[in-house]
């Protein structure tokens, strides 16, 4: 024996900890086969900090170790940090699972839900497994985590599974290290675990047999049925039986909102839509979220997106999904369980008292939800996933922010008003909650701030630094001053392009461009159209934006866009105000009131929103008088260029000029608004007007944007804010940024839109409370 060999075979101890995604994650019992595999002995237990390897045996065995936890780990674990310490001789004489070790210091990331697994989908369609058809059928590498988590480490003791006692069949699996659900923690049977029954719509058992096939017949009898999912009620009914989505929206109190569909698998989906292999990679992966796709123009469903060329399509997730697609067999609507924007119903009692107007037929379950968790929606757009709406299969993973932001303090930024979520960082994790919904109501306000509590307490955050948007009547800003006498506020839109910035780890100075529907401005206007320049730790300074427009009415222009139309016609082209008036048949009387009102300035806010230049337009080229849903005007207006842009017809960008003689340089759409009036007079196609708005605006914000890095000498550009949700323009802007040779950052982990507000403002808040 060499000296070598002898060294490796000498016995040794060491001590792994491992930290990241590593609970609820098939983690220990992976460490079990690999370490018995090399002979070793000790023990792996779960920390509140993640987990902890104790090995001992041959030296050659324990070096590598470390290599092969980073390769061969389980498919939904995320290794963050792996320390190995030398540790003196203990003599274990096996390997065994300890159990938690209770310690609360510390804390660990938890594990979003997952996906159904292969292993699993087989068992549940075996006639002959003891789970064939069990809509509660997990294994360590899947199904519920967060959404059943109260405390952590995370066991079975701290989750909603504990008040089920497992059968002894059950708790050998559990037991078993060479099982697959070797300490899976909502390990269940239909013997002992979780119990699915159909209600009528007051909520009375109605002792089905087979629930889900009765639920099945139901939808087919042109029912709406409530089910309990992963995070909350949804409602469901055939996507292609137009009674009963009408009836849906008319309940539901939804009248044009695009729903979503959910469809057994990505060819299904293929045949009403166009899917890339990004897009397919999307539907398909693990987190199963709502992915926007380009329909192919059979019209197969009328009614699910009225108006839009896009729909949002899933695959089933849960089991209990895919028990239901397939005894149905056809497409079906998947709709958040609540009446308009109410925040998603949880609770079996809840569900009863608010969705019994809605819902036809219940599918309840007795296993409690702890977060509610919307589906998460995405889309592919210049090749890029973009996400509309973070929650269930993301958060609460966190965004790691490297070098991004100071690891100083603790912060908790709490968002903004609409499609809210609120972000703790700590250290270099950004823990952005899942999507809380808009906190306009009581009901809404209350999970907000019981997820902040179970965040605080799960991730152990305790903020140094509170965060809230300038706007003082956001109820979010409201909350931040319940925590705090002097919240940090950040600015709306710097906040959009500081989330960009962050999420994409970028710390140098750039141009940013900051396009929503609404934010309160330094200057008390109304911003939406902005174009700032510097970095996280420089501040950013508002460098140019679109130039100002009376909003008149504020709020019910928001509604009615013919009003923001007006108020654009009366700031660009004040001598045709009555021509637009004709032009979108708005009777005589009202427009002459608007008239005096904006004469008198009377609730006429200024404004430099493109959201809300996007809704004059759609006033002007479609004659959208009312809108039922936010930016549902330029969503349809952004439908309408794309159908011009598919049909080869020559487009006419719309002009724009940018007057840059004094900072801020103003982005004037007066030529915009006299072409859409001139094109609509003139009975233009309306798709062809569209699609000249929208190249006309790419090319003036890709200009605005040269403008300014040129002379800066800058060649990066961020782009955030709701606007960059139009796909058509995103690219276009996007190709031209990067044929003038600048580098374009976009959102991939944190919506551009309000979602990923929090995010920006609690990373200048830290750079803020820095100096
Ligand atoms: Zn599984
Ligand atoms: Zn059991
Ligand atoms: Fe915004």
């Amino acid at each position: 024996m060499t000296k070598k060999e002898k060294s490796v075979n000498q016995s040794a101890r060491a001590i792994i900890r491992v930290t990241g995604v590593v609970q609820g994650v098939g983690f220990r019992p992976f460490i079990y086969r690999l370490a018995t595999g090399r002979g070793l002995t000790g023990r792996v237990i779960n920390t509140s900090g993640g987990v902890e390897i104790d090995v001992e045996g041959p030296a050659g065995m324990i070096d590598g170790m470390e290599s092969a936890i980073r390769q061969t780990a389980p498919p939904n674990c995320r290794i963050t940090g792996l320390e190995q310490a030398a540790a003196p001789p203990a003599g274990y004489t096996s390997f065994e699972i300890g159990r938690s070790d209770g310690n609360s210091q510390g804390w660990q990331h938890v594990s979003p839900d997952s996906c159904t697994c292969n292993d699993c989908l087989e068992e549940l369609f075996a006639p002959a497994d003891r789970r064939y058809r069990y809509p509660f059928i997990n294994c360590t590498n899947c199904g519920p985590r967060f959404t059943i988590i109260e405390d952590l480490p995370y066991d079975r003791p701290l989750t909603t599974m504990r008040r089920f006692e497992m059968c002894s069949d059950c708790r050998s699996e559990y037991e078993d290290p060479a099982d697959r659900r070797f300490h899976a923690e909502p390990n269940a049977c239909p013997a002992c675990g979780p119990r699915l029954w159909l209600a009528d719509q007051r909520g009375a058992d109605l002792d089905a047999v087979d629930p889900i096939q009765e639920a099945a017949a139901a939808l087919a009898a042109s029912a709406i049925v409530a089910i309990k999912g992963l995070g909350g009620f949804q409602l469901v009914c055939l996507a292609q039986d137009i009674n009963a989505v009408e009836r849906l929206r008319e309940r539901k109190r939804r009248p044009q909102k695009p729903f979503a569909v959910m469809v057994e698998n990505a060819d299904d989906a293929a045949a009403f839509c166009q899917i890339t292999p990004r897009e397919r990679e999307l539907l398909e992966s693990v987190e199963r979220p709502i992915v926007l796709l380009e329909m192919n123009g059979t019209v197969m469903m009328p009614g699910i997106a009225p108006g839009l060329g896009r729909l949002g399509v899933m695959l089933p997730c849960a089991p209990l999904h895919f028990l239901l697609m397939d005894a149905v067999g056809e497409p079906l609507v998947m709709t958040s369980g609540n009446l308009s924007e109410e925040p998603i119903c949880r609770t079996n009692g809840e569900a009863v008292s608010r969705l019994a107007g809605i819902a036809d037929y219940f599918l309840f379950h007795d296993r409690r939800i702890i977060s509610t968790y919307d589906d998460s929606v995405i889309m592919v757009a210049g090749g890029r996933a973009l996400p509309l709406r973070r929650a269930r299969g993301y958060a609460p993973l966190p965004v790691e922010l490297g070098t991004a932001a100071p690891a100083e303090n603790a912060v908790l930024a709490t968002g903004g008003q609409l499609k809210n979520t609120f972000c703790l960082i700590r250290g270099r994790d950004a823990f952005i909650s899942q999507h809380i919904g808009d906190l306009e109501d009581a009901e809404t306000l209350l999970h907000y701030e019981r997820t902040i509590e179970l965040y605080e307490r799960l991730f152990q955050v305790y903020p140094e630094i509170i965060a809230c948007d300038f706007h003082p009547e956001y109820l979010a800003s409201a909350y931040a001053r319940e925590r705090t006498r002097m919240p940090v506020q950040v600015q709306h839109h710097r906040a959009h392009i500081a989330a960009c910035l962050a999420e994409n780890r970028f710390p140098d100075a750039v141009v940013g461009v900051s396009f929503d529907g609404t934010g309160l401005g330094d200057d008390g206007a109304v911003w939406g159209g902005e174009f700032f320049l510097g970095s996280l730790k420089d501040g950013l300074e508002r460098m140019a934006h679109i130039g100002y427009m009376p909003l008149p009415g504020s709020d019910a222009a928001v509604r009615e866009p013919w009003r923001t139309a007006l108020g654009a016609v009366w700031q660009h082209v004040p001598d045709r105000f009555d021509e637009a008036a004709r032009l979108m048949q708005v009777p005589g009387d009202r427009s002459a009131s608007l008239r005096r009102q904006l004469e008198a300035q009377l609730n006429c806010p200024p404004t430099s929103s493109c959201g809300r230049l996007f809704d004059a337009m759609a006033a002007l080229i479609m004659g959208v008088r009312q809108i039922s849903y936010e930016a549902q005007a330029a969503m349809e207006l952004e439908a309408l260029a794309l159908a011009a842009y598919g049909g080869g017809v020559a487009i006419e960008p719309f002009p724009f000029h940018l007057d840059t003689g004094a900072y801020p340089y103003i982005l004037s759409p007066a030529g915009a608004v006299a072409a859409a009036l001139s094109g609509g007079l003139s009975g233009s196609d309306p798709g062809v007007l569209a699609a000249g708005f929208h190249l006309g605006l790419s090319r003036a914000i890709v200009k605005t944007c040269r403008t300014i890095a040129k002379s800066n000498g800058l060649e990066t550009v961020a782009l955030s804010g709701g606007v960059f949700q139009n796909r058509l323009l995103l690219e276009m802007v996007m190709d031209g940024l990067e044929q003038k040779g600048l580098y374009v950052l976009s959102h991939v982990q944190v919506p551009p839109n309000d979602g990923g507000l929090s995010l920006g403002q609690a990373v200048l808040a830290l750079y803020q409370s820095r100096t």
